[in-house]
């Protein structure tokens, strides 16, 4: 008999919730963690819960955005009950600033896009924009507002995930990296540890983040790869409400006190596993958020740090079966994952618990790049650079 039902591998946020919600199910389930729970990709991103595009590869993406956006506040609710502890979510909203000499026509085109797409932004003129959020720079040539966005603290967030997900029944292993799927007879049959240990289970849930890639046992292997993002935390004495943005940067409030902490970002760099901050990183964070809030000059940088985005040849998620059965996989989720979480975890809950889902997930299969031998490894053609990540110029703003 397996030792677990359900061996979910990494305690990301993507993890732990899928942990969570088979355990809810009364399934024992064993999260796996190489490290400390919690301390990679879903520790350093910046919390923003955007299902607006950020280029045109993320189209196809916004239908799964909105529906995990929808699921937020009775998930927010659920784990900060379980927990007992606060998430920092917000729902105030995005302004999006728009600089270029071309920013009007920008400006008609980000909102058609948007309506098409089911997402109900508003123009605004820069006066309007600076009414809302008295710190912005009066230089913007246009902005509009995504009232419907929302942030959460991440950090927060994984920490009372994990709470209620122990509370709940999982049994965490942290310390306790993975080398391997274990695949008997064409079924995966749980995993091997890098010290041998075998862990069995009916299923396992693959959700490694940028990491994925290295577990052993499968094929081909599964084709992440991690784009770098560095970030600046700052200590503002002009506290802002929204969450602002443009092409090139955001910030993200955290909190609502004086002095108030800011997050900002970022860079998208294919530099590997490599986890430097660097001077050109934080220079070219640190400009745009003062090009956006001036006032931003006098704040206090109070830390730096950068994570690795799961990144996937189409920069969508790998979520689904992985045709070999009690595999699924749940990972690649990019710059959108924090966002991704509840909807994520609901699917995969689906899957294991019900055997159907109730969304067609079909685009994100985790085997659609199988045939094509360019995305075994991942596409590392721009490797060692910075990211195109707003291939269509500057409607799109960046995450
Ligand atoms: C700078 C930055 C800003 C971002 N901003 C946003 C944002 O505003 N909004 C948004 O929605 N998303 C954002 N993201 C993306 C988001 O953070 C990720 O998509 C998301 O956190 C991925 O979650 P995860 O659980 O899949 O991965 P992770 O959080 O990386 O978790 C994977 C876990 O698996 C563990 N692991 C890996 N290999 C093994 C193994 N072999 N054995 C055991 N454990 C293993 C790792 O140690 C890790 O703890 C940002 C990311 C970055 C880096």
């Amino acid at each position: 008999m397996p030792s677990h039902e359900a061996i979910i591998i990494g305690a990301g946020l993507v993890g732990s919730a899928i942990a969570l919600r088979l355990a809810q199910e009364g399934l024992r389930v064993a999260l796996i963690e190489k490290n400390k729970p919690g301390r990679e990709a879903s520790w350093a991103g910046a919390g923003m819960l955007s299902p607006a595009p950020d280029a045109p590869a993320s189209i196809p993406l916004v239908p799964l955005g909105r529906a995990s956006l929808n699921l937020y506040p009775q998930f927010i609710a659920e784990i900060e009950e379980i927990s007992g502890r606060r998430t920092g979510y917000r729902s105030d909203g995005a302004i999006e600033l728009l600089f270029s000499a071309e920013a009007e026509r920008e400006l008609s085109t980000l909102i058609a896009l948007h309506h098409a797409l089911g997402l109900p932004t508003e123009p605004l003129s820069v006066d309007e924009a600076i009414k809302l959020e008295p710190g912005l720079t009066a230089r913007a040539r246009a902005a509009a507002y995504l009232p419907y966005e929302a942030c959460v603290d991440n950090r927060a967030l994984v920490e009372a995930l994990l709470a209620a997900a122990l509370i709940s029944g999982v049994e965490l292993l942290p310390a306790t990296p993975v080398r391997a799927i274990v695949i008997d007879q064409g079924r995966c049959t749980g995993v091997r540890t890098e010290d041998g240990t075998l862990f069995s289970a009916q299923d396992v849930i693959v959700a490694a983040g940028a990491f994925s890639g290295l577990l052993e046992g499968i094929v081909p292997p599964l084709s992440t790869r991690p784009i770098r993002g560095q970030m600046v935390a700052l200590q503002s004495q002009s506290p802002i409400r929204h969450v602002v943005r443009c092409e090139h940067g955001y910030i993200v409030p955290r909190d609502s006190g004086t002095p108030q902490r800011l997050v900002t970002g970022s860079t998208l760099e294919d530099t590997g596993f490599d986890k430097s901050v660097t001077a050109r990183g934080t220079e070219k964070i640190l400009t745009v958020a003062q090009e956006m809030v001036p006032t931003l000059s006098n704040a206090e940088i109070v830390e730096l740090w950068c994570g690795l985005r799961p990144d996937t040849p189409d920069h969508l998620p790998l979520l689904g079966p992985a045709g070999v059965d009690g595999l699924t996989i749940a990972t690649g989720h990019f710059r959108n994952g924090i966002l991704l979480t509840p909807i994520s975890a609901k699917l995969v809950r689906e899957l294991i618990v019900e055997q159907r889902v109730s969304m067609d997930w079909d685009i994100f299969n985790p085997l659609r790049f199988a045939e094509g031998k360019s995305a075994a490894n991942g596409d590392n053609s721009s490797s060692g650079g910075q990211v195109s990540g707003n291939q269509a110029g500057s409607k799109f703003a960046h995450k």
